[in-house]
């Protein structure tokens, strides 16, 4: 047999496919980030976990790389700028931030930290994400488009702002929003820029494909469009509506539902303006997909086109409409959010514990173990013994059976639960040696699909599906998921990973495949004594304003980590998660008066002698202790097989 190498684990977890270059594994069988490239620098997020550990931080840790946000901002902005080069398009290209994708603020900082390099805008879907994007640009100036449901306050907001040197572009997301613009800009004697958003027949594909479409949520229809360039037109506004935007949904699989769209919406643009509307913005919205799976294919999980093709297809469909009609090119606008920031961040954790539903047996299976054993455990004793290559299929379906009448036979009282558990051992190892056989077939029979999951083991992991990765419960989204480390060792396990909430929904037992969805991940051993870390990765948009407080676990903490040419990598920020008392807060519980609540129940017990005063003393102290907590787990014996006895001086490392 052939030994495991670093390219069997790239291979395995496909690392080539969803990592862009960006990810890799280092001799050590640590997943590494290379940010600049092969060669030219490298981050090791094993050796950064455990630095992180030996500050005090605790895990689950969200781990941010700006030097992948720049990454991801410069593949969009040098995608368009090719196009408009190669295409010898007239206008300009503007990336935006749609805020809702990653409102953290230090990352909406790192990407305009860009912007001499790369300008980019900022999208505002709702009243709060305006006053970021107001905040933020006014130290820079820029361009702000306002989309959402608006009121009269956002409205007057977005236009005032004009005068702090930022452009407001205020799209009428839903007709009613007219009147109440027209308004505005009478009342403050300024002149709104204005989009209309249309609601295109074109849908979008994959799982948010309703976003677009004859019943989405927003737009307006053909009929609204043209009785808005009247409503315009009659306050004297229309020269002031300079804007088309679309969106048609986020994780567009299929280039085909981009280019329907493409052409839809330019053919609407082109009207627009012959009606007299002087538009100089095209906002294609956002929906450019990220390959999670890395499968290049219009699965859910992935995308069958490249950043470029996307580029190409909406410079080329935008040019070669108005050409038509010698209609100007506008400056072209995309609010993609997704492919802008899902590479740059990745949620690591620890392994708690493992269960295994069919332990090894410490007897000898083949023999019986009493005399008078019942029939059926006798029979399936057999089935055991005599699985093979030429019978494994009926030695499978003969187990189940023979399971399946010892547990009516327990139910009426004939067997006892020590037979059961019998029956049950025996059923498990039969399963086992039934497995050994068919996973080396060339083809799995379909009966059999659901039996590796069966016999997969459970991971208990601290973390929680529901704050950290929300779309893998919601919508059954899938993240390439895998052990950061012992990547130089082959993973002889099969298993799910369960996370810490008391829900059964908690876990995730869909992995990312090239070919398929795979039901269980390749895992290692797992040893009591020994840190075993796992990888959420490209989990840097939508999931952390998503996630909730079920169970109340709260934030994890979060890290902003950039390559060094010095010191190797760099500590931007920390950003400590939850604290117990604080998620407590959240619900409304007031720390003091639990304590003061809880003295006096301990007062009570201690008059009436339930209670010692030491074991009372040990309770408040823990209650105490516990407050400041942070609401994971934390693994004190982590930080002490990471951390010396003696703890060194620098001088020493
Ligand atoms: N623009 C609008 C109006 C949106 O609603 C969204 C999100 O669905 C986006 C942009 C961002 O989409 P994505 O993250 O898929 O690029």
């Amino acid at each position: 047999m052939d030994a495991w190498t670093i390219k069997d684990a790239i291979d395995l977890y496909n690392v080539n496919g969803w990592g862009r270059k960006l990810f890799s594994i280092n001799e050590k069988g640590h997943v590494i980030i290379e940010p600049n490239g092969k060669g030219e620098g490298q981050i090791d997020i094993k050796q950064i976990v455990d630095d992180l550990v030996r500050r005090g931080l605790s895990l689950p840790l969200l781990l941010r790389f700006p030097d992948l946000l720049r990454d991801s901002l410069s593949r969009i902005y040098n995608s368009f700028s090719e196009k408009i080069e190669e295409y010898s398009y007239q206008g300009s290209y503007l990336p935006v931030m749609p805020i809702k994708v990653n409102q953290q603020r230090h990352v909406v900082e790192e990407l305009l930290d860009f912007s001499g390099e790369y300008p980019l805008g900022l999208e505002a879907g709702s009243k709060p994400e305006l006053l970021i994007a107001i905040t933020l640009m006014s130290k820079r100036g820029g361009l702000v488009v306002c989309n959402g449901y608006k009121d009269q306050a956002y409205i007057e907001t977005a236009l005032l702002a004009q005068h702090l040197g930022i452009t407001t572009l205020i799209i009428i997301d839903r007709f009613a929003e007219l009147a109440m613009i027209i308004e505005a800009a009478k009342k403050l004697n300024l002149k709104p820029l204005i989009g209309v958003r249309a609601k295109l027949a074109s849908k979008g594909s994959g799982k948010w494909a309703e976003s677009g479409g004859d019943r989405s949520k927003f737009g307006l229809t053909a009929t609204e469009i043209v009785a808005c360039v009247e409503h315009l037109t009659e306050a004297g506004m229309l020269d002031q509506l300079v804007c088309l935007h679309f969106h048609i949904g986020s994780q567009i699989t299929a280039i085909r539902a981009i280019k329907d769209a493409l052409k839809e919406g330019s053919r609407i643009y082109a009207n627009l303006y012959n009606m007299g509307a002087p538009l100089r913005y095209f906002d294609v919205g956002g929906g450019l997909a990220v390959d999670y799976d890395g499968s290049r294919t219009n699965f859910h999980a992935s995308k069958n086109y490249s950043t470029s093709e996307y580029a190409a297809d909406v410079v080329d469909a935008i040019a070669a409409t108005l050409d038509e009609s010698h209609i100007p090119h506008p400056t072209i606008i995309s609010e993609s959010g997704r492919a802008l920031v899902a590479h740059h961040a990745v949620l690591v954790f620890d392994v708690l514990g493992r269960y295994e539903p069919s332990m090894p047996s410490p007897v000898d299976l083949t023999q019986p173990s009493t005399v008078d054993e019942p029939k059926v455990i006798e029979d399936l004793r057999e089935v055991y013994k005599l699985v093979s290559r030429k019978n494994y299929q009926e030695a499978y379906h003969d187990a189940l059976q023979l399971k399946e009448d010892a547990l009516s036979m327990f139910r009426l009282g004939i067997i006892d639960l020590r037979q059961r558990a019998q029956i049950e051992e025996l059923f498990w190892a039969t399963a086992h040696r039934i497995w050994r056989v068919i996973k080396n077939l060339a083809y799995i029979p379909e009966d059999f699909e659901g039996l590796q999951k069966q016999l997969a083991e459970t991971y208990f992991c601290n973390f929680s599906v529901f704050q950290s990765v929300p779309d893998s419960w919601a919508v059954n989204h899938l993240f390439p998921t895998m052990p950061i480390h012992r990547l130089n060792e082959k993973p002889t396990r099969m298993g799910t990973l369960a996370d810490l909430t008391c829900d059964s929904d908690g876990k995730i037992d869909q992995f990312i495949d090239l070919h398929d969805v795979k039901d269980t991940l390749e895992l290692h051993d797992f040893k009591e004594d020994e840190p075993y870390f796992l990888g959420i990765f490209l989990v840097g948009a939508y999931q952390e304003v998503l996630g909730d407080l079920h169970n109340l676990f709260g934030d994890v903490n979060a890290i902003h980590i950039q390559l060094d040419d010095e010191t190797e990598y760099k500590i931007r920020h920390v950003v400590k998660g939850d604290t117990i008392k604080e998620v407590l807060g959240y619900v409304e519980y007031d720390p003091s008066l639990m304590l003061s609540d809880l003295r006096q129940a301990i007062e009570l017990s201690l008059a009436k002698r339930k209670m010692t005063f030491e074991q009372s003393a040990v309770l408040v102290r823990h209650f105490e202790a516990s407050l400041s907590d942070y609401t994971y787990l934390e693994q004190t014996h982590l930080a002490e097989t990471l951390l010396a006895s003696v703890i060194p001086n620098p001088a020493e490392e």
